[in-house]
């Protein structure tokens, strides 16, 4: 269970509404249950429930189970499209290891605005579902030509062209597999010609091709989360 609350050992986490009614309510957890719980900073605890309530709890931390394992340091820009397939590419981020994920607003992007924070619950979910113990942050959106303004030097790009036929693991040399990465996947309209020559001129840009065919977003998203994880990833 993720909690928004320190962990550590003898540390009381109270549980706020929702918590009590699926953990008591739905799920029929007592007092004196086990629970394995984690806040995305402090590793995974195992806690008991102390109190148990339908609107509230308090679980008290025994020992720590995993340390916190944090995930490479991968960003993933994307364009947000329609709310569902949003929803998808940020829990397959999340799932696949991301440590950040940034909805960008490109030329073509026709949302101008996203739920960051229900975006955010997605990927706590996500982290749960998968027996993570760190959470990505999802950001707000932005526009991918003011992160392009001020690109982190030694952060490397892994730019998703379909336009671009070539070998999807064309990939930069093993001295990248150190570096700090991000990976950027367009809208359903695709990037600007504007855009595609400002993402090819980025110095820590490496043109990746995912096959022949023109992928939706959100398979786009999957498949370069793969491909970047098969090459570098933990
Ligand atoms: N502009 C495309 C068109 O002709 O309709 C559509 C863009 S596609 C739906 C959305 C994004 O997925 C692209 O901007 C690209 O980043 C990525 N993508 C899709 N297919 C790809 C492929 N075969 N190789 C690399 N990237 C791909």
């Amino acid at each position: 269970l993720y909690v928004e609350h320190p962990l550590g050992a003898g540390q009381s986490v109270p549980l706020d509404r929702d918590q009590a009614h699926y953990l008591f309510g739905v799920m029929r957890q007592t007092v004196g249950a086990q629970l394995l719980l984690f806040n995305g900073e402090d590793g995974e605890w195992r806690a008991e429930v102390a109190e148990a309530s339908k609107r509230s709890g308090v679980l008290i931390c025994q020992e720590q189970t995993r340390p916190l394992v944090l995930p490479p340091d991968l960003w993933l820009l994307f364009a947000p499209i329609k709310k569902v397939r949003t929803d998808f590419i940020v829990e397959k981020a999340a799932e696949m290891g991301a440590a950040r994920i940034l909805p960008v607003q490109t030329e073509f992007t026709n949302s101008d605005r996203i739920r960051q924070d229900r975006l955010q619950a997605h990927a706590v979910e996500a982290a749960e579902q998968c027996g993570g113990t760190y959470v990505p942050e999802v950001a707000d959106l932005q526009k991918l030509s003011r992160l392009l303004d001020h690109w982190p030097e030694e952060r490397q790009l892994m730019f998703c062209d379909e336009a671009e036929v070539g070998s999807a693991l064309a990939l930069a040399s093993e001295t990248a597999a150190q570096a700090p990465w991000a990976i950027v996947i367009g809208p359903e309209g695709g990037f600007s010609e504007a855009e595609r020559k400002r993402l090819h001129a980025l110095p820590q840009s490496h043109v990746v091709s995912l096959g022949p065919r023109i992928l939706r977003a959100d398979t786009a998203a999957v498949a370069a989360l793969t491909v970047w994880q098969q090459r570098y990833g933990d």
